[in-house]
């Protein structure tokens, strides 16, 4: 006999071994849940032997245990673990609840899974809405407004009849054959369910739910932490708001405030920082003007300059050949472990930038393409020295 159905609050009991199966014992009646719809196997002790798993089969509620030493119609004391059986107890009566508050919050809300973890719990909802934060922060509320209020909650078995009322707020996914449990919610919420419930809403205590996360289209999981667990998750946001708070020199109330500040203040600075960026690519451009080396019959102007963007490198070359005769530009930006290059040389030079610089990537590796007359790279591993000399030795080879 199923007696956690009837009484989850015992968990000490006297029974008879029905029968033994290899590890496994029946029992007249018990208390002991079998892992099922979503709910971990009740652990605990039968004549203080370690009960291993609890599970159904045909034989009835097996009990399997590391070693049988039992027989056939002995009496056994029987003792299960309290304090999991109520955190099962929480975790399954608060997942009505926030079933109960989804259904207030969503449109046809159907259930998609449910399964009670260590410290949390999750509850799988097929909706064709999106859930989001602000709705999971309304399901929360309600929920705990529906734990205050401490509602009634009657578990009873239920017939053909009754099953017709129930029939769109079932909680298993198709309603059973048959007679069925039903666990009910005082206006709130109607489900079938098998599991392990308490009779007032109250004595969970606290339900927070921690997390969503889309499982496939239309199915969306919730998790939640229940009683002690959730207090801990609730001190536990409340210190790293607590924390912030400190580190951003505000109350915990201005937070979002200063961070928003903060975001304001970094976005001028940032364009601030730009166009002395700007200017600085500007001036060291104009020096390179001034400073070029002979190379035969042609000026090579090379040089680093503080600009990281590979198209204003580019369009800085290409600028700076205008207007010039025999000329070669060779723009080189420092990425802290790489350089990157861009380089232009006017319609009258013979060398050929694109064969010339190809033979520098070769030897100090990175990537990078152009023409006869533009050549861009990037990724190249050397410093800049060794890199301006190598392309003033190569030059004067293919002068
Ligand atoms: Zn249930």
């Amino acid at each position: 006999m199923k007696m956690y159905l009837h009484d989850p609050y015992t968990t000490n009991f006297d029974a008879q071994i029905v029968t033994t199966i290899d590890n496994g014992i029946t029992l007249d009646k018990t208390y002991f849940h079998p892992e099922g719809g979503g709910q971990p196997a009740d652990r605990g002790y039968i004549d203080g032997i370690s009960v291993a798993d609890v599970q159904e089969s045909e034989e009835g509620i097996v009990h399997y245990l590391p070693e049988n030493t039992f027989h056939e119609g002995q009496p056994v004391r029987c003792e299960i673990d309290k304090n999991f059986r109520l955190y099962c107890m929480k975790s399954h009566t608060g997942a009505h609840i926030i079933f109960g508050a989804a259904r207030k919050l969503l449109k046809n809300v159907r259930y998609a899974g449910f399964g009670i973890g260590k410290t949390s719990t999750r509850i799988d909802f097929g909706t064709g809405q999106k859930i989001d934060d602000n709705v999971l922060l309304e399901m929360e509320y309600l929920s705990n407004r529906v734990v205050l209020e401490n509602r009634k909650i009657l578990s009873y078995f239920s017939d053909e009849v009754e099953k017709r009322r129930l029939k769109d707020m079932v909680y298993a996914k198709e309603m059973p054959s048959g007679r069925i449990r039903v666990v009910e919610i005082a206006d709130w919420d109607i489900a079938a369910c098998s599991g392990t419930h308490f009779k007032s809403t109250q004595e969970i205590g606290l339900i927070k739910i921690i997390g969503k996360m889309k499982l496939q289209k239309g199915v969306t999981r919730i998790e939640f932490k229940i009683g002690d667990h959730a207090l801990e998750e609730c001190i536990d946001e409340k210190r790293i708001l607590q924390d912030t708070a400190v580190l951003l020199k505000t109350s915990k109330r201005e937070v979002t405030q200063k961070i928003n500040n903060f975001f304001e203040d970094l976005k001028v600075k940032e364009k601030q920082i730009e166009e002395l960026r700007e200017n600085l690519t500007q001036k060291e451009l104009e020096k390179l003007q001034e400073t070029s080396i002979m190379m035969g019959e042609y000026n090579l102007y090379i040089g680093k300059i503080s600009s990281k963007n590979p198209k204003e490198l580019g369009l800085s070359s290409k600028r700076m050949v205008e207007k010039k005769d025999k000329s070669i530009v060779v723009l080189v930006a420092d990425l802290n472990k790489t350089l990157m290059l861009a380089a232009s040389c006017t319609d009258d030079v013979k060398i050929k930038l694109n064969e010339i610089l190809r033979d520098v990537l070769r030897e100090f590796g990175g990537g990078g393409g152009g023409s006869p007359t533009f050549f861009q790279a990037g990724g190249i591993a050397t410093s800049y020295d060794i890199l301006k000399k190598r392309i003033e030795e190569i030059i004067l080879r293919n002068m």
